[in-house]
């Protein structure tokens, strides 16, 4: 496969789309960034990738980061985190309560706010020092020690998260948080900030992509076993109440972050980021959508 001409030929198209949306403001850290970036880096499982654009700059990677949390809570917290958040598409915003009160506080699954929260608190309660913890996974990866939060990401967050604090409580207030709530948020809003760029995030989603195992070193990360589950999340949960249509438009597993990154793999093949900070309704980059979606187009493969 030409992942060359390809990448090529997804920049020279879309050079001048428009995708319309916004960046998100209720992160006023996040309004700062300028709309116009566009990047993708792709990484195939042999070690060869191929980029363009704002591929290495660093940007918040946001909801991304709940697929790295639910993997080490896989790790550490075993079968048991599935008594505590389900596996099925919400059909609902991603920061929504709606569901909450009827399902007795059980999140609908762990890419949305309140199922990522739980996982938080799971994370607190299985380790010494889970911010630390999820830092040297990160970089572990990604094979790169540079990688960091964003504590001014993470604090102008804090300044409005009323949605987050409202879940943690409700939640907590239903029996299905152990742990203090400003300890949940803070981690919460730590590893939303985390700053990676689409060669990083390219690199350190190859663990799903590759059953587990790193990129450079093979090292297994996570079992093979988790890497399809998390896969099969990412595709029915990846994008919220837009599940469907990313999954009917580019057909991989992925997860979006309001920072306005997507990461996609295809299992045995390839892992690819793109980023572009305007967001549609359901809160998804529609450029970086579209990237892929052409991405699927102009392989003529997906998982379907
Ligand atoms: N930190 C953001 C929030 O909780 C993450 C949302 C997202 O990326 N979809 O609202």
């Amino acid at each position: 496969m030409d992942y060359k001409a390809i990448l090529n030929a997804i920049e020279k198209e879309l050079e001048h789309f428009d995708p319309g949306g916004k960046v998100p403001d209720y992160i006023p850290e996040l309004a700062k960034v300028s709309a116009d970036k566009f990047g993708m880096h792709l990484y195939c499982i042999n070690g060869d990738n191929f980029y363009f654009g704002d591929h290495d700059e660093r940007f918040s990677i946001q909801s991304i980061s709940k697929v790295f949390t639910l993997a080490l809570a896989k790790k550490y917290g075993g079968k048991k985190i599935w008594k505590r958040v389900d596996v099925e598409p919400s059909g609902d915003p991603f920061n929504s309560l709606l569901q909450l009160e009827k399902e007795n506080g059980i999140p609908r699954n762990p890419f949305i706010n309140a199922g990522s929260l739980v996982i938080a608190d799971i994370l607190i309660s299985e380790l010494e020092n889970p911010k630390e913890c999820l830092l040297e996974f990160v970089r572990e990866i990604s094979d790169d020690p540079t990688i960091e939060y964003d504590d001014k990401v993470a604090a102008s967050e804090q300044t409005n998260g009323y949605r987050n604090i409202a879940l943690v409580n409700y939640m907590k207030s239903l029996g299905n948080i152990k742990n203090d709530a400003d300890d949940i948020l803070d981690f919460y809003f730590h590893q939303c900030s985390l700053a990676m760029s689409c060669c990083q995030l390219a690199k350190s989603f190859m663990i799903f992509a590759n059953e587990g195992k790193t990129l450079r070193t093979s090292k297994k990360m996570i079992g093979a076993n988790s890497a399809k589950r998390i896969n099969a999340i990412m595709q029915t949960c990846g994008f919220y109440d837009e599940a469907g249509e990313f999954s009917f438009r580019v057909g991989l597993p992925g997860k979006s972050g309001v920072g306005g990154g997507i990461v996609a793999i295809h299992p045995g093949q390839y892992s690819v980021a793109v980023w572009s900070p305007l967001l549609n309704e359901k809160g998804n980059s529609e450029k970086g959508m579209k990237a892929l979606e052409e991405l699927t187009s102009l392989t003529g493969l997906s998982i379907f």
